[in-house]
């Protein structure tokens, strides 16, 4: 899929939590809903850190463009190290380590543990990337018109802001774990949610997603997994705009509802 889809399919599964959540007894507070829904769309981006044109290569400019190059090299090394007889050969690295269920929980994993250990300024780190993200994805034609510098800006005004709304009382800095010390650890979920729910959006593409990697099936260990053939569609195709998106947004809508227990 291509970005808008990927952050909006991100938006909609984190509401979806937010509703299990209510439903399992661990009421979300209104800003973990809202900036974790924000987190999931940007972190849906990030495993196209491999692919030189896509959104996130573009977003923190030359920065944004040399990571995406180093792990493009990287997810490359990884995929010719550990490919076994039946996976097919390779010239780049797209589509391979980022787009893992391993990857997921890793960047997941880190962002948690530079939360709880690296204080404030971590935590602003944090949500600065994933809010430019998230503007990069949500609101993709005014982001392009608009100057980068402009969406950095914006990005680190409403980090600054939602932390500040996170830090209060009962806000959500704590939410699901309340031990001492514990805060903002659940930062970690959006980012392996959006990392998850990008891979399957990618499966569901003429190509598919090796998702399990390095789980071997039968002679692969890099199996791009996906619904039957006639289920899958082109990246960017009229399902994706016409039908995808819209039920997204009605998914997330009728999510953010439950989530915040008016249904
Ligand atoms: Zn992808």
């Amino acid at each position: 899929m291509m970005g808008p889809a990927h952050s909006l399919s991100g938006a909609a599964a984190w509401l979806g939590v937010g509703a299990a959540a209510a439903a399992a007894g661990h009421t979300m507070p209104w800003p973990v809903l809202v900036v974790g829904a924000l987190i999931c769309a940007g972190a849906a981006l990030a495993p196209d850190l491999d692919h030189k044109s896509a959104t996130i290569s573009r977003a923190f400019g030359p920065v944004s463009k040399a990571l995406c190059e180093i792990v493009d090299k990287l997810s490359y090394a990884v995929y010719k190290a550990t490919k076994s007889a039946g996976d097919p050969r390779r010239t780049g690295g797209h589509r391979t380590l980022t787009h893992t269920w391993l990857w997921a929980v890793l960047i997941g994993g880190g962002c948690s543990v530079a939360a709880i250990t690296g204080g404030r300024w971590a935590v602003l780190v944090i949500l600065f990337v994933h809010l430019v993200l998230a503007v990069e994805g949500l609101l993709w034609r005014a982001a392009r018109v608009s100057s980068d510098v402009l969406v950095w800006l914006l990005g680190a005004t409403s980090a600054w802001i939602l932390a500040g709304v996170l830090d209060k009382p009962g806000h959500g800095a704590d939410w699901l774990f309340d031990a001492p010390g514990q805060e903002y650890l659940w930062l970690g979920l959006p980012i392996v949610l959006g990392a998850l729910v990008h891979d399957i959006g990618d499966a569901l593409t003429v190509s598919g997603c090796p998702i399990l990697w390095p789980i071997p099936i039968g002679r692969k260990r890099w199996y791009p997994i996906g619904p039957p053939k006639a289920m899958r569609f082109r990246a960017g195709s009229w399902v994706e705009m016409k039908v995808l998106m819209p039920a997204f947004m009605v998914l997330g809508g009728v999510g953010g509802a439950a989530a915040l227990n008016y249904i």
